[in-house]
């Protein structure tokens, strides 16, 4: 197996385990009768899935766009001639824009929402929400981030270790976790941080609708989409979307097919259309 993926499996197993015994030793929220063992089941069976699909179609896009740029010289960072450390650390920056913007759109059009809202119809909010995606939107945005790293002419370095910050970073802003308040505005002031993440789930779409932000905070702050505090107490918030609480949309099957069901078309929630507490 290649070198590079054995680290970032190595990066996201230790991850995955410290933020599952964080959760499970010091949980911030308990919501009753809310069953984690389905939840579990249906998050990781969707990573499984995802990773399967995207091993036989763009799993190494974004490698391989790197080192095709690289080859020939394309990109915005070559074109400047800046030192390598810094040209990694611009690429790591424009990567983290390019995909806060592609989770902006997730929400803006209809076609996206459809699979993205696959993530938010999880009732909770722990580590293994961050691994809950529709298979095809992994690989989509597989094939996004290539592009863009075709665009900003990246490094392969570059590209291994935003990948792997993003996956460590998904793993951190979804944990069930909370840390002491000015410790999270300490952090926050530069990275994304769960409780600023667990926004982004709340069952109000006008929040659902910010904190789009997956590494650094910057973004939501530049482009207007953050919200500080949740209009619930951030215990006891609700989380998902109401309209797909039954059993069969919490599935993993029922998550598959989700993005295709007749009955579940509606037009994507617009930011600040919805005041109210969401339908979807
Ligand atoms: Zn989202």
């Amino acid at each position: 197996m290649d070198q590079t993926v054995l680290f970032r499996l190595a990066v996201f197993a230790v991850l995955l385990l410290v933020m599952a015994g964080w959760e499970f030793l010091l949980p911030y929220r308990t919501v009753a009768g809310q069953s984690r063992s389905g939840r579990w089941l249906t998050n990781f069976s969707l990573m499984i899935c995802g990773a399967a699909l995207s091993r036989f179609t763009v799993g190494a896009a974004m490698i391989i766009a790197a080192s095709y740029a690289q080859g020939r010289g394309w990109g915005v960072l070559p074109m400047l001639g800046l030192p390598a450390p810094m040209a990694v650390v611009l690429a790591i920056i424009g990567l983290d824009c390019a995909v806060y913007w592609q989770h902006r759109f997730t929400h803006m059009f209809d076609v996206l929402w459809r699979f993205h809202r696959v993530h938010h119809v999880d009732p909770g909010f722990d580590v293994s929400t961050a691994v809950r995606f529709h298979p095809l939107e992994i690989a989509v945005s597989a094939a996004y981030k290539a592009g863009f790293v075709v665009i900003l002419g990246a490094d392969a370095w570059a590209v291994v270790i935003y990948e792997t910050l993003l996956s460590s970073f998904a793993l951190f802003n979804h944990g069930n976790v909370h840390l002491p308040r000015w410790v999270d505005q300490t952090l926050r002031g530069l990275f994304v941080t769960p409780d600023m993440h667990r926004i982004h789930h709340s069952a109000w779409m006008v929040e659902t609708n910010s904190n789009y932000g997956n590494i650094l905070s910057l973004w939501d702050r530049i482009f207007a989409s953050y919200t500080d505090k949740s209009r619930e107490n951030d215990r006891e918030m609700t989380i998902g979307l109401n309209e797909f609480r039954d059993v069969e949309s919490q599935s993993l099957v029922g998550s598959l097919w989700l993005p295709f069901r007749r009955d579940a078309a509606r037009i994507a929630p617009k930011p600040g259309d919805v005041s109210d507490k969401q339908q979807g």
